[in-house]
């Protein structure tokens, strides 16, 4: 028999776990469906079996610039649990064991982080002069004028503003890498310049992490969801959607149960899981369908190692300067992350190193071994840390994820789909939709606060706000932008002519 409730939300990450709070605060009867034993999806972690400590799936951060994660965090009781690093520092860059602190300044964007740019140790200033018509270029952009860079990759872009190819390599390279997950040579240019504006944009962003496991600031949302009267059924496999041509009116799952919703369902399945599961007849209805093909998982290998004594000088994090021969992107110490004390009542602070770390895009390491990746990021830490060398190595674990995110390459920005279908009381949310903001936590977060404001307006007529939209790139930013008419004539001509002057000059440091 089935059974029925308002509505069913399908997977339980941080978009699922968005969008039922929100309906679940409304007194509307929700059922949360979640095929792991644990929720959390994608930011889950658990307890190492030999160690005790949490381990996250892999290592995250999150930005000042979250705020509808946080939101969620707050709506938990969670919000307290995240580790800031210390003031307006943002990350530390290194190569071989040269050190870069990337911190902002108290100054009005993007001059806050020009002393960041101009003590960039790695590039010469020819490279830096290079990049600076391209910023102002960025800043002058609307969202509709970003969205027309779609079609272009992140290095034809800056090419064609006479970006140099180090700095291509170096910053932006970096910047692709590490937070959209693709070579610069594949990312869309719309995702990569909007995700610079909104970093150079404000004054500052910082950097924090969860000071505990990732899933644990996730914990609370199954009592909490109940407690608002919600059902959350965890190991519960949805096998497919129930409805006709176009309109949905319920899952069915691999059980063969099947629960009805009556005011709609939302999916925050990838699309990769989602899309085969869906009906055929919807495909008629919903031609853009097929375009999420396009949108394929980028897999990372994730590596913990635990070490006898202290290796990394009191570091929280550290970034390598990007090399795509390098196999590891960044390293987190959660001796120095985690607050309070271990599983055994020690102080996380006098715990010896345990690092953490990301391989990005790893597909292209399918070969190696876990062992292979554990002696090479051993390799790449002692190259910062020559004192790891020293260090016994007492545990590791390697995780592979065949995705952490999809892949943002060109043409793929457009095809984020909005979270209302063309199938009536059929919603979609998760990282991978329409947020104006990269995959992570916080498109997630957004994702699921759309969806649930979404279904709210279309299914009950109620104006719903919750998900907090991105407030536009400070003034001060906005009138760098403006010099976008004066770029072409005479910002161009000038930074070509101080390239050329700069690349006779020794490097200075200021
Ligand atoms: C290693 C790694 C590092 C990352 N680093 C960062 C970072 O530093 N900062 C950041 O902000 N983001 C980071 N991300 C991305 C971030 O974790 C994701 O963008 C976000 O968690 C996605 O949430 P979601 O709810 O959209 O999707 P998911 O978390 O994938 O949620 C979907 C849920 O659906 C469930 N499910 C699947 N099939 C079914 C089914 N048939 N029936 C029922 N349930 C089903 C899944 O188990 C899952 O729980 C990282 C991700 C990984 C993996």
């Amino acid at each position: 028999m089935a059974s029925e409730v308002d509505i069913v939300v399908v997977g339980g990450g941080v978009a699922g776990l968005a969008a039922a709070v929100t309906l679940a605060k409304k007194k509307l009867k929700v059922m949360l469906l979640e095929s792991r034993s644990i929720l959390g999806g994608r930011a889950r972690s658990w307890t190492d079996g030999v160690t005790r400590d949490p381990v996250h799936i892999g290592p995250h951060v999150v930005v000042s610039e979250y705020p509808n994660f946080f939101k969620l965090l707050e709506e938990l009781g969670t919000r307290e649990k995240i580790v800031w690093q210390p003031w307006r520092h943002f990350v530390t860059m290194v190569k071989g064991r040269q050190e870069h602190h990337i911190r902002t300044m108290p100054l009005p964007a993007p001059a806050s982080w020009g002393h960041a740019s101009m003590t960039d140790p790695f590039v010469s200033w020819a490279d830096k002069h290079s990049t600076v018509p391209a910023a102002v270029y960025c800043l002058s952009l609307s969202e509709k004028e970003l969205l027309e860079l779609d079609d272009e990759s992140g290095a034809d872009f800056l090419r064609s503003l006479g970006v140099t190819e180090p700095y291509i390599t170096h910053f932006w390279g970096f910047l692709s890498h590490a937070i959209l997950n693709v070579p610069v040579e594949e990312v869309s240019a719309a995702a990569l310049v909007r995700f610079f504006r909104r970093l150079v944009g404000r004054s500052s962003m910082e950097m924090g992490f969860a000071g505990c496991g990732l899933g644990e600031l996730l914990l609370p949302a199954k009592p909490l969801l109940e407690s608002m009267g919600a059902q959350v059924r965890t190991s519960c496999q949805v096998r497919g959607f129930l409805g006709d041509e176009n309109n949905c009116t319920g899952v069915v799952l691999d059980s063969g149960e099947e629960i009805l919703a009556k005011l709609g369902v939302i999916s925050t399945l990838p699309p990769q899981t989602l899309q085969p599961m869906l009906p055929e007849a919807w495909l008629s209805a919903w031609p853009s369908l097929k375009d999420m093909e396009a949108l394929k998982p980028c897999k990372y290998i994730s590596v913990y190692i635990w070490f006898d004594r202290k290796v990394s000088g009191g570091r929280q994090m550290w970034a390598r300067t990007y090399n795509k021969d390098d196999l590891n992107c960044e390293f987190y110490d959660f001796s120095e992350i985690y607050s309070g004390t271990d599983a055994a009542g020690k102080l996380w602070k006098e715990r010896p190193s345990f690092i953490g770390s990301n391989i990005i895009d790893s597909g292209r390491l399918q070969e190696m071994t876990d062992d292979e990746v554990v002696q090479q990021t051993l390799r790449e830490i002692q190259e910062t840390f020559p004192v790891a060398s020293d260090a016994k190595v007492l545990h590791s674990v390697v995780n592979r994820i065949p995705m952490a995110i999809h892949r943002p390459v060109v043409g793929t920005e457009k095809l984020r789909p909005s979270q209302q279908t063309p199938i009536a009381d059929f919603y979609i949310s998760g990282c991978w939709t329409r947020t104006d903001f990269p995959c992570s936590m916080e498109s997630a977060a957004r994702s699921g606060f759309l969806a649930a404001d979404k279904l709210l307006r279309i299914g009950r007529g109620e104006l719903s706000e919750s998900a907090i939209p991105y407030p536009d790139i400070a003034l001060s930013a906005r009138l760098v932008g403006a010099l976008e008419v004066v770029r072409p004539w005479l910002l161009t001509p000038l930074f070509n002519w101080l390239v050329r002057w700069s690349s006779g000059q020794p490097q200075s440091k200021l």
